[in-house]
């Protein structure tokens, strides 16, 4: 079932938590929505359940228009952070509920409760109250709950947030598979960029109520379209240049920028990430160029930070005052065995610029 959302607005009182947003779903996709917390992602995702109603803007689920219809009219499984189920009830009641409720008869029950607890990998547990189980394997109930109605579509709010790392990776390649083999359309809200590109065919970046950005993982993460998407991607060192003739300045050093070809300088800031920063010891090269040739920047080490694979090497540049990051793979920096206080000498491969008001990337 394909989801289309069409400029739906959501205000409470005087404060708006959607605006105008317009969104495609396509049938049997993963859709992660992405975004800092209280950019409207709970409340978009309530008014697609019919949860909530909107001040403004349509719902069509196939084409049909359900924008008034509540929830329970709708084909919607929904699971949220704290899902709380019943706790007075067994883990197969808990499953069973939705279909008691639809007066399904007691051996379809069975039937259908049995296969649920097997394709969450709870088989056995029908009979233990939730209490008596882990985090994560209440999230799994959760979603056997979800699952029995047999949903068109499976609404997931940060439906893993309160469980420890290495469960939440593993829940979620499960959910993955779990979605793929069911063939249903996923709509996944998470403020966990790892969480959302590993798991969806699709991410939408939220804030302040709108859409900044819809794309693939790949997509969203080598263009992101805005600065607020760069820097909540994270780990990025943003600094303040300028472009004129088709080519932005950090720090004095040219980064070719063709969408800005006019001749008058403009303010731009440059955003560098610090994995693609190459970083040499200063007295190696001749100062002020790298190997090349090419012009690079001189500054001197500050720190050494291990962050998994690589090391995070923090340079204090001679003519700026912010600190700039680089990363460089742990074997490459156990060879340069550089110290802090040491000069190095830090060329860009790749940046991206913001122009105010010019919505380029390069
Ligand atoms: P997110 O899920 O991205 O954290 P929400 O959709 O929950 O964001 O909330 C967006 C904004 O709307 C928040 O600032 C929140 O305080 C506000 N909000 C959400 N629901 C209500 C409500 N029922 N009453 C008043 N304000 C609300
Ligand atoms: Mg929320």
């Amino acid at each position: 079932m394909n989801i289309h959302i069409r400029n739906i607005s959501k205000s409470f009182g005087a404060f708006k938590a959607l605006d105008r947003v317009s969104l495609d779903v396509p049938a049997g996709g993963l859709l992660a929505l992405l975004g800092p917390s209280g950019s409207g992602k709970t409340t978009l995702l309530r008014i697609i359940a019919g949860l909530e109603s909107p001040d403004e803007g349509v719902i069509e689920e196939d084409g049909q228009d359900v924008t008034e219809r509540h929830a329970r009219q709708r084909e919607v499984g929904f699971v949220f952070q704290h899902y709380a189920l019943f706790r007075h009830m067994s883990v197969f009641e808990n499953i069973a509920f939705g279909l008691r409720v639809r007066k399904v008869a007691n051996a379809v029950i069975h039937e259908k409760v049995n296969e649920l607890l097997h394709l969450v990998r709870l088989d056995g547990l029908g009979q233990r109250k939730p209490s008596q189980l882990s985090g994560g394997q209440r999230q799994r109930v959760a979603l056997a709950r979800a699952l029995a109605i047999r949903p068109k579509i499976l609404l997931l709010d940060e439906p893993f947030g309160a469980l420890d790392a290495k469960v939440r990776v593993e829940l979620r390649q499960w959910l993955r598979r779990l979605h793929d083999e069911i063939g249903m359309t996923s709509v996944f809200v998470t403020h966990d960029q790892e969480e959302a590109f590993e798991l969806a065919d699709e991410v939408v970046v939220m804030n302040h109520g709108k859409i900044e950005q819809r794309g693939t993982p790949d997509d969203v993460f080598d263009h992101p379209a805005t600065p607020f998407v760069m820097d909540f991607l994270g780990n990025v060192n943003v600094f303040h240049g300028r472009v004129e003739n088709g080519r932005a300045f950090w720090h004095g050093i040219p980064i070719d920028y063709p969408d800005y070809p006019h001749a008058q300088a403009r303010e731009a800031c440059v955003y560098l990430r610090p994995h693609e920063l190459d970083l040499v010891r200063a007295n190696d090269r001749a100062a002020g160029t790298n190997g090349s040739g090419q012009r690079s920047l001189l500054a001197n080490v500050v720190r050494l930070t291990r962050n998994g694979a690589v090391i995070r090497v923090a340079c204090q540049p001679h003519n700026s005052i912010g600190e700039l990051h680089v990363d460089i793979p742990a074997d490459a920096a156990r060879d340069l065995s550089l110290n802090p206080g040491e000069q190095v000498s830090i060329t860009p491969r790749k940046a991206r610029v913001f122009v105010p008001d010019l919505e380029y990337v390069i």
